[in-house]
């Protein structure tokens, strides 16, 4: 069911997702002029959220495990996640773990709108951050439903590691370029330093010696008698 203002929201969030997120090798991290934009999403995808989980604690609960098959029971997995794994199968440190937003940006290549605008929504839970409770709320998400995610914007894990090599070389190609420079001004720098200073030009009236004729050019010629200059010309 719709809501009044739904129509209005989410736009509005999509719209704060498209700023700087041009391209998929540039996601991940985020610059000091994009924290007004962090910010302004955090405050939008949070409202959103919390109508995306009402959506969640509406979907019917499954009888079994999907991982053992046994009867879910109580399960902190699928409250929290909607994932149908129970809590003796739940592998809190290894299959089943909890990473921040941040750290699934970088690890999976994910934008903002990969875990907030694509269908379904993905579920996470907010924990005040222990570094810094100034830094806002962590998300955490579900690691399985990360991968799944992952596969479904980049195709497969392993398209997801050859993205990152390109990154990288992306970026040490970048600075290499950026060191030859430095390199190429410094000893334009140095070459200026060492040079003896270029005399001023200064420009002067002719003071042409005698006129004399240049068998090789046919043309008659006066050399300067103070500069390098010589002038042909014809003759009647
Ligand atoms: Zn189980
Ligand atoms: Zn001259």
């Amino acid at each position: 069911m719709k809501r009044r203002g739904d129509k209005d929201n989410i736009p509005a969030v999509e719209k704060l997702y498209k700023k700087n997120q041009q391209d998929y090798s540039a996601s991940g991290g985020f610059g000091a002029k994009d924290d007004v934009y962090e910010e302004r999403r955090n405050r939008a995808t949070t409202s959103y959220q919390q109508r995306q989980h009402r959506a969640f604690n509406a979907v019917p609960k499954p009888d079994d495990c999907t991982e053992c098959g046994d009867f879910l029971g109580e399960s902190e997995l699928w409250d929290r996640y909607n994932f149908a794994v129970c809590s003796v199968c739940n592998d809190k440190e290894g299959r089943h773990k909890l990473i921040t937003r941040t750290e699934a940006k970088d690890r999976f290549l994910l934008k903002d709108c990969d875990f907030d605008l694509r269908k379904p929504p993905l579920r996470f839970i907010s924990k005040k951050n222990p570094h810094n409770p100034r830094y806002g709320d962590m998300k955490l998400y579900l690691l399985p439903q990360l991968e799944a995610r992952a596969i479904e914007v980049h195709g497969s894990l392993e398209s997801i590691e050859e993205l990152k090599e390109l990154k990288t070389s992306r970026r040490d190609a970048m600075n290499e370029k950026r060191f030859e420079r430095k390199i190429k001004a410094m000893r334009t720098e140095m070459k200026s330093a060492c040079a003896p200073k270029a005399l001023p030009k200064v420009t002067h009236t002719h003071v042409y010696g005698p006129e004399e004729f240049d068998a090789e050019s046919d043309q008659y010629k006066k050399n300067c008698t103070e500069c390098d200059h010589v002038t042909y010309y014809d003759k009647m």
